[in-house]
């Protein structure tokens, strides 16, 4: 039965949030507070949300257990990302770091806590003192389950002021208007396969990362990349999107997370012959340098045939040493993870891990309030009227060609709540909706009915599961220019067959099918804007090793060869014509001096 314009009910709000995520009910509760009418979409309900699972903490340069400030932060920040961070950006953060953590904290956030009563907080990696030289601790924590604490905390608040969810309802499509305006989104609601417009002033799009465009990966199933599908059809670019981080320790073979508050608490990284190989790599840190760097010595012992076990094929993680006390107390969800997922006593012995895709460093433009912004008449941060993004699915760009851990609950906070201030503003100066366009529903009417008449076609699960394999295979943790332009072609003709699939349960109540294949058409964006964006940085920056760009003579600015005069720019995917662009690194801060690039050591 095909869907038509006439099957479509239109709901009008203030602004419509998609994703209730940490980011987006950190945004919601600034806009409910304010007494404006705000809807919150979510595929699944509020707490269920992929920030529930982190574990480490939310870094804040609160200086509760070693001395610190928040320049040392923005230091250690701009220095993890490999320079391709926005400047301007990471100072707001970074400055902003302590108040957003004391205001989740009178939100009734249950942190650990010292004897004093002050917020608990543990080292995390690549987060330092004097401007890198020793290891601070600044991660607060709530035992391992931070993430667990931190949505519980930001649902309750959002129900005692009165937002509304819309649980189970999937956001398909941005609505823009003829002058390129965002005026609303189109949404399946996965209960009765209804389909309705949500009419809005604003529409502020939250839906965390596509972590599950790998094979092996610490994300949640959900984590398709919707708001990135919906932007790069509604002919917004994406950012770069070649920059994706392995967590150095995910369950061998499981893909689970181990927190990188293990290291955090004194876990350390065995290879073969027992040894602590990274005190080799990283004389400061150690096990304790960015993730980018840790993964690729992982890699590297494997490669070189010291991985343990009988195929050699991956790195122990040792905790016993910390006491089985500290473990239960400080890392009880790793100590079930251990038992459940790879049959290991970590209070014991010690446990298989290997580098598994966690997090995208890439996503929508925006600028530091969370606004969407586009190349346009010659201004490459010119601002989509009515359109915001914030979390894992925007790119501010905070993170740059790597994160530091606990940067992104922590990113989440800050421009949740930037972006909700500044809408609250916009909000009230515009007294009405805009209206809405004649063709609003046709880019969803049009995908919804491809799938209703398809006769044959493939299962959405089996075109994805190709595409996971090809983006495993063609943009690992090590990278060479011939295997990713393989891959450019691979996902290309990924795309002829995601555009061919069938859907044989064509029943609306609940049809997780059509929910599937829908996702699998948001898959394919943030796949192609990854492989092409990697095939064309010929350098080796951050999360971005290509193994034809090590130690190049011609730019030696780094030992990993970083190509700085080249390419110390932001790539921006476009869908349309599968084409790149590129713009300006904001070099500039807001009240400090440019951190200026350096060769990268730990
Ligand atoms: C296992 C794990 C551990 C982590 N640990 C840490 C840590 O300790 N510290 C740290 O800083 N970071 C950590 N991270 C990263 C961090 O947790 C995430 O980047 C962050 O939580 C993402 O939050 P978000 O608000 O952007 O989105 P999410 O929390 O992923 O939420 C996305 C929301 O969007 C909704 N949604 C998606 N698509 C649609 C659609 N089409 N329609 C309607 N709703 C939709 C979903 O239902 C969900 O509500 C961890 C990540 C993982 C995977």
């Amino acid at each position: 039965m095909s869907y038509t314009n006439k099957d479509i009910t239109t709901r009008k709000f203030d602004v419509v949030i998609v994703g209730a995520g940490g980011s987006g009910m950190r945004a919601s509760l600034q806009l409910s507070l304010a007494g404006l009418n705000v809807a919150v979409l979510s595929k699944v309900f509020p707490t269920r949300s992929h920030t529930v699972a982190a574990q480490g903490g939310i870094g804040a340069s609160l200086g509760n257990m070693s001395e610190d400030n928040w320049h040392y932060h923005f230091y250690d920040t701009v220095k993890g990302s490999d320079w391709l961070g926005d400047q301007d950006a990471i100072e707001f953060m970074c400055r902003e770091a302590p108040k957003v953590v004391y205001e989740l904290e009178h939100f009734g956030m249950p942190f650990d806590r010292n004897p004093d009563g002050t917020i608990y907080q543990r080292p995390f990696g690549g987060h330092t003192a004097n401007y890198g030289e020793k290891p601070v601790q600044r991660a607060c924590a709530a035992a391992d389950r931070t993430g667990h604490a931190m949505l519980h905390t930001l649902y309750q608040q959002n129900v005692r002021a009165k937002t509304s969810f819309f649980v189970e309802w999937m956001a398909l499509d941005l609505i823009r208007d003829a002058e390129g305006d965002v005026v609303g989104v189109t949404a399946l609601e996965m209960e009765t396969g209804d389909v309705h417009i949500l009419h809005a002033k604003t529409v502020l799009l939250a839906t965390g990362g596509a972590g599950r465009i790998f094979q092996a990966s610490t994300n949640a199933f959900i984590n398709t990349g919707d708001g990135l599908g919906m932007a790069a059809r509604a002919g917004i670019p994406l950012e770069d999107m070649e920059f994706w981080q392995f967590h150095p320790t995910g369950v061998a073979g499981a893909g689970v997370l181990l927190t990188e508050g293990c290291r955090g608490e004194g876990a350390i990284l065995l290879n073969a012959n027992g040894e602590r190989f990274m005190e080799r790599y990283a004389p400061t840190l150690k096990d304790l340098a960015p993730r980018d760097f840790v993964s690729r010595c992982m890699g590297q012992e494997i490669l070189e045939g010291r991985g343990c076990g009988p195929n050699k094929d991956y790195i122990h993680m040792k905790l016993d040493h910390l006491g089985a006390d500290t473990i239960h107390k400080r890392l009880p969800s790793v100590y079930e993870i251990g038992v459940n997922f790879a049959n290991v006593d970590v209070t014991r012995e010690p446990i298989p891990v290997v580098p598994t895709i966690h997090y995208q460093m890439g996503g929508i433009p925006t600028n530091i309030n969370g606004q969407v912004v586009i190349q346009k008449n010659g201004d490459d941060n010119a601002v989509v009227n009515g359109l915001y993004a914030v979390g894992e699915c925007s790119c501010v760009s905070v993170h740059g060609s790597n994160r530091l851990g606990t940067n992104s609950l922590l990113d989440l906070l800050v421009f949740g709540k930037a972006a909700g201030n500044h809408i609250v503003e916009f909000a009230s100066k515009t007294k009405s909706h805009k209206d809405l366009p004649a063709d609003a529903a046709d880019r969803t009417l049009v995908r919804l009915n491809r799938l209703d008449e398809a006769t044959g076609g493939e299962y959405a699960q089996d075109v994805a599961n190709d595409l996971r394999l090809a983006m495993q295979t063609h943009a690992g943790v090590f990278r060479s220019q011939e295997n990713m332009d393989e891959g450019c072609k691979k996902i290309a003709a990924l795309r002829e067959r995601v555009n061919a699939i069938g859907l044989k349960d064509k029943s609306k109540v609940f049809n997780t099918a059509r929910v599937e294949a829908l996702e699998v058409e948001n898959l394919i964006e943030a796949a192609q804007a990854t492989i092409e964006g990697a095939a064309a940085r010929k350098e080796c920056r951050g999360a971005h090793l290509v193994r034809d760009y090590e130690h190049p003579a011609d730019h030696p600015d780094t030992p990993l060869g970083r190509n700085d005069k080249v390419w110390m720019k932001h790539t921006l995917w476009y869908s349309e014509g599968n084409r790149l662009d590129y713009k300006a690194v904001k070099m500039q801060p807001l009240t400090v001096e440019s951190v200026p690039p350096k060769v990268r050591t730990f």
